[in-house]
């Protein structure tokens, strides 16, 4: 059998073998090599939020700091512009130490490390240059792993995100309006929905990026938040239901045609009306019950029967079916002045009118000073004076 030779630098097969293709082992290296990547990348992050697209979708970042959100950029758009020759199939990022180490491989396997070895960060486009490393086989022949080196710079502009333009814009999609039954909203309750709503949007926009509040609008009655999404509107709805009960409503306004789709664009209004009880409300129920209310939430109310002064929790279905409802009352300050087995004897702290009811069964003590609610001619203890 007659010598081989290497076609590209004719070295014979016997020296520099064997041969792949007809090319020595060092002439295959070199007219395959597996780093086939663009020296340059081009990359950008929104000015306004910094995010910046991940596999064409934009991304909120992991770090706000903007050093590192440069280089969180910038090692984005480096693995995702890594390109290689066909015949690797499977890559795996380590460290430039492990490299060092590895001294053989599987056909169809590539080891790759980078670092940053330059950058300018201190205006835009920021410029990050990476010095890229790899190790590879792609021929079960080659005697040799292919060791490539290559040096890529990223640069890193600045734009605004299609969100931030429609934020920026003052686009909404949805109104989130907060009310109450029969009433205005207090001042406590609009503090602590405001809180719970920026808090609530904060986890609705890890997932949904339009979730963002445009505007918030106090009104008399209550409050309105302007909202990127309807779905984000949907959710606040629900998160302010589950703590304070109530009830959600929605509907639609035509407000003009798509410009470009010309299909009919409708805003959605989310209402979400919390119950009209308050925490000390006194209300009454189709049997005539007199309660204090002690606490109002998603599930129903906290009250305290001023006859027996037992504790009972009713949920809102029983409310409705009870006909639980506010009931007309003058609060009064008295001092119990005498006790019987069967009655006490009270005299109001401000006519100095003295009045018995029947004794209730609870501890009470002469001389001291009782809140009162009279309810048609009727008293009930509420509580004693602190
Ligand atoms: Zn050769
Ligand atoms: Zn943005």
């Amino acid at each position: 059998m007659s010598e081989r030779f290497c076609y590209r630098c004719g070295i014979s097969e016997s020296e520099g073998g064997p041969l792949i293709d007809g090319l020595c082992q060092v002439c295959f290296r070199k007219e395959n090599p597996v780093l086939v990547m663009e020296d340059e990348i081009n990359t950008e992050l929104c000015q306004n939020c910094g995010s910046y697209k991940k596999k064409g979708v934009w991304v909120d970042p992991q770090n706000y700091e903007l050093d590192q959100l440069i280089f969180e950029v910038a090692e984005n758009a480096l693995l995702e512009n890594i390109t290689l020759d066909e015949r690797v199939r499977e890559i795996r990022i380590v460290s430039r130490e492990e490299l060092n180490e590895i001294e053989e491989l599987p056909v169809g396997v590539a080891y790759l490390s980078y670092e940053p070895v330059n950058w300018h960060i201190d205006y835009f486009p920021a410029i990050v240059i990476y010095e890229i490393e790899i190790k590879a086989r792609i021929h079960e022949l080659q005697r040799e792993l292919h060791y490539e080196k290559k040096t890529v710079t990223v640069y890193v502009r600045q734009t605004v995100c299609p969100r931030c333009q429609k934020f920026l814009g003052g686009y909404f999609e949805a109104i989130l309006q907060v009310r109450a039954e029969d009433r205005e909203l207090t001042k406590e309750e609009r503090d602590e929905i405001v809180k719970l709503v920026q808090e609530k949007v904060d986890e609705i926009m890890r997932r949904d990026r339009m979730g963002f509040i445009q505007d918030t609008v106090e009104l008399e009655e209550g409050i309105d938040f302007y909202m990127g999404s309807t779905r984000s509107a949907r959710k606040l709805a629900q998160a302010i239901r589950d703590r304070y009960g109530g009830t959600i409503s929605e509907a639609y306004e035509l407000v003009g045609l798509d410009r470009q789709t010309s299909k009919e664009v409708y805003r959605t209004s989310v209402s979400v009306r919390l119950p009209k009880f308050r925490k000390g409300d006194i209300v009454s129920d189709k049997n005539g019950n007199i309660y204090r209310v002690e606490e109002v939430n998603g599930k129903g109310m906290n009250l305290t029967n001023l006859s027996t002064h037992e504790s009972e929790h009713k949920d809102w279905k029983t409310i409705k079916r009870e006909r639980v409802e506010l009931v007309e009352h003058e609060r009064k300050e008295a001092m119990l002045t005498s006790l019987t087995p069967k009655e006490a004897q009270f005299m109001d702290m401000e006519s100095y009118e003295t009045f018995e009811i029947e004794r209730p069964e609870i501890d009470l003590k002469e001389g001291e000073i009782y809140r009162l609610v009279k309810i048609k001619g009727k008293y009930y203890i509420e509580s004693k004076k602190e």
